[in-house]
C-alpha cells in the first residue's frame, strides 16, 4: 500500500473523478476527507471508503468560500491530526461562446475552479509547511493548455490553475511540499455525458489511444503524484489524455 496511514483531502470527492481518487487512495491505505456540495453523493462515497477499512469524513463545503474551507481544515486536523495530501478536484463548466457568455457564468467557473483551488491550497499550505511534508495535486485540463471554442471561462480557470501550481511549487519546495497538476483530456463522467454524440465522435478521432479516458485513469496519475514515488517531481503538469495533445 503506497499511501499507508496518509490523510488525504479531496475536493468534489463525492462523484466522478474525485470519487474514484478517494476510493483508490483508500485502497492504498489512506484515510480520506472529502468535501462536496451534494449531501447524498457525499454520504454514499463516505460509506464506500469506510467499507474499504479506512477512516472517512465528509464535509458539505463550497470551495469558493474561504471561511468554510478553513473551518473544514480545522475539523480535519482535529480528527486526523494532519493533512498529507490535497487534491483540488472540484470543478464546473458553464459553456458558451464568448459573445453570449454571461458575466455570471464567467464568474462562477472562475470562482469554483480557480478561486476554490486557491482557497484550499492556501489553507492547506500552512499545515503542510509546518509538517515539512505535503503533496498538492490540482486537476486542470488540456483545455487550459490548448483552449477550446465555447469554453473561454473554463480554459482561463484551468490555465490559471497551471500557473498557480507552478508558483506555489516554487514557494513550498524548500518545505518538502510537492505541488503538481494533472491535465485530463476527455474523461467519461457526468460532466462530459451531456455532450452531443457528434461532438464525442469528432473528439474520438483526435485521441491516438482511440478511447475516452475513465475516471480511474486520472485517479492513477493522482495516486502517483500523491505517493513518494514522485518525490522528485514538482511544478509539473501531467497530461492524462490518451495522447490528444502532444
Ligand atoms: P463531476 O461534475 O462529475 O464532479 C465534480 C464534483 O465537484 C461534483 O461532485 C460536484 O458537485 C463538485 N462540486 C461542484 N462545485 C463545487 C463546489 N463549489 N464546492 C465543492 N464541490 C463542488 O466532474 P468530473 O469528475 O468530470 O471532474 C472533476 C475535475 O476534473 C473537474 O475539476 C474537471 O474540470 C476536471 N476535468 C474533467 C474532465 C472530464 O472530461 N470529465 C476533463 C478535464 C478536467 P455536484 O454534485 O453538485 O455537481
Amino acid at each position: 500500500m503506497i499511501l499507508k496511514d496518509r490523510v488525504a483531502l479531496i475536493t468534489g470527492g463525492a462523484r466522478g473523478i474525485g470519487r474514484d481518487m478517494a476510493l483508490l487512495f483508500a485502497q492504498e491505505g489512506s484515510d480520506i476527507a472529502i468535501c462536496d456540495v451534494n449531501q447524498e453523493a457525499l454520504d454514499a462515497t463516505k460509506k464506500e471508503i469506510e467499507a474499504l477499512g479506512r477512516r472517512a469524513e465528509g464535509f458539505i463545503v463550497d470551495v469558493t468560500n474561504l471561511a468554510q474551507v478553513e473551518d473544514m481544515i480545522n475539523k480535519i486536523l482535529d480528527k486526523f491530526q494532519k493533512i498529507d495530501i490535497l487534491v483540488n478536484n472540484a470543478g464546473i463548466t458553464r459553456d458558451s461562446l464568448i459573445v453570449r457568455m454571461s458575466e455570471k457564468d464567467f464568474d462562477s467557473v472562475i470562482a469554483v475552479n480557480l478561486k476554490g483551488t486557491f482557497n484550499c491550497t492556501k489553507s492547506v499550505s500552512k499545515v503542510m509547511m509546518k509538517q515539512r511534508y505535503g503533496k498538492i495535486i490540482s486537476i486542470a485540463s488540456i483545455i487550459g493548455i490548448i483552449g477550446n471554442a465555447g469554453q473561454a471561462n473554463y480554459a482561463a480557470s484551468k490555465a490559471g490553475i497551471i500557473a498557480l501550481t507552478k508558483s506555489v511549487a516554487k514557494e513550498l519546495a524548500s518545505r518538502n511540499v510537492n505541488v503538481n497538476a494533472i491535465a485530463p483530456g476527455f474523461i467519461e463522467t457526468d460532466m462530459t455525458a451531456k455532450l452531443a454524440d457528434d461532438v464525442k465522435s469528432q473528439m474520438l478521432t483526435l485521441i491516438p489511444l482511440n478511447r475516452f479516458g475513465k475516471a480511474i485513469d486520472v485517479a492513477k496519475a493522482a495516486l502517483f503524484l500523491a505517493s513518494d514515488t514522485s518525490s522528485y517531481i514538482t511544478g509539473q503538469v501531467i497530461q492524462v489524455d490518451g495522447g490528444m495533445v502532444m
